[in-house]
């Protein structure tokens, strides 16, 4: 059985997160989108938020299914019998930090395998904080991010 993880902050999820989901998606027979709550981090929407928006965009995938989790990504993919962890990589700067973690992760469990895919090139340039920040200044966010969840993103910067 290959049964996945796809975590990340996703604050909030954006097309090139749901190009991952989509692809992992139809290699894996399942995925767990997985919403990391970091205490270090303070987030622009809130666990819920997050969970909701990556709810709305996955509800066409059947073998997608969402969560969140505090604590070890490791011990979360234990717990649940997961053995393949997915990420997306952008650019170089994605990679220092995401071979460390990999092989952090191959340490500490060494049957779990990280796979890496290689972003759509549509989307090398997105991430959520460029949408916060364009969102932020007023701009448009809709070649951006799922139209499902456009106007939840928006809300928060329009004080409704
Ligand atoms: P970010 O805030 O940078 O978007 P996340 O923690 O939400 O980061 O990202 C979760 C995972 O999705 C990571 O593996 C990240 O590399 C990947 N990812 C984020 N944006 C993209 C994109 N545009 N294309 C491919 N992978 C992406």
């Amino acid at each position: 059985m290959t049964k996945a993880i796809y975590p990340g902050s996703f604050d909030p999820v954006t097309k090139g997160h749901l190009d991952i989901i989509k692809r992992s998606s139809k290699i894996m027979e399942q995925v767990i989108v997985a919403v990391l709550e970091n205490p270090r981090k303070i987030p622009t929407y809130d666990i819920e938020e997050r969970v909701k928006m990556l709810k709305i965009v996955t509800e066409p995938y059947r073998n997608v299914q969402v969560d969140y989790y505090q604590g070890l990504l490791i011990d979360y993919a234990q717990k649940n019998n997961i053995n393949i962890i997915v990420k997306g990589l952008r650019a170089m700067s994605d990679f220092e930090f995401e071979f460390q973690m990999a092989l952090v992760n191959q340490k500490l469990s060494p049957t779990i395998e990280t796979l890496f895919m290689m972003t759509n090139n549509k989307y090398s340039y997105l991430s959520s904080s460029i949408v916060k920040e364009i969102a932020g200044l007023g701009g448009e966010i809709s070649s951006l991010v799922p139209p499902e969840v456009h106007d939840i993103i928006i809300a928060k910067y329009r004080g409704q």
